[in-house]
């Protein structure tokens, strides 16, 4: 009988054991994570600027016919996206924003291939996670841009907007489903 008890008691310490590691991996990555985001301030020249630019209207487009859920542009827009972004790799010689624009790059080839909402959404949070440390390294672009820079808590992803208007997620699966979840850090 003793022995018999002795097992699931075994195993509860072995398990609470793995969540205590399992969360102290997690937390370790993190916060190397949230390191390297804030260690890399991007700085970009004038004529990368002016790509930045041209890459934001665009943005704003999909980011628009996203939350309309109007995809049929999406692959033309993602075309003039890659030829900005390319412009940009080759202007940009220093990372990180060189770096910067190598992701808007891969981002805009996966918008252009990307098949269904999800798919786009999913490229689209790509260029997003690219795009927004150069904001955050620099608030004052977000003014200069007439952008806000937003983040839903539910899908862990940010976007930028015009600012002055309502914050909506374009991450949502349903084009009535509002996050109301959605934070605004970097003002
Ligand atoms: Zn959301």
């Amino acid at each position: 009988m003793r022995r018999r008890s002795l097992v699931p008691k075994t195993a509860i310490c072995f398990l609470l054991f793995c969540c205590c590691w399992l969360n102290t991996v997690i937390h370790a990555h993190h916060e190397e994570d949230d390191h390297s985001h804030s260690a890399e301030k991007i700085t970009i020249g004038k004529s990368t600027y002016t790509y930045v630019k041209s890459i934001l209207s665009v943005y704003e487009e999909v980011y628009e016919n996203i939350c309309d859920r109007q995809l049929n542009h999406v692959p033309e827009l993602s075309q003039l996206l890659i030829d900005y972004a390319t412009k940009g790799t080759e202007t940009e010689t220093k990372n990180p924003g060189r770096h910067m624009m190598q992701g808007i790059l891969e981002g805009a080839k996966r918008l252009q291939r990307a098949d269904g909402l999800l798919n786009t959404q999913i490229a689209f949070a790509s260029i997003s996670d690219a795009i927004s440390p150069l904001f955050k390294s620099w608030p004052n672009l977000l003014k200069k841009n007439k952008i806000e820079l937003f983040q839903c808590k539910v899908h862990r992803h940010s976007w930028l907007q015009p600012q002055d208007a309502p914050p909506v997620c374009p991450y949502a699966h349903r084009v009535t489903s509002q996050c109301t979840s959605i934070t605004d850090d970097y003002q």
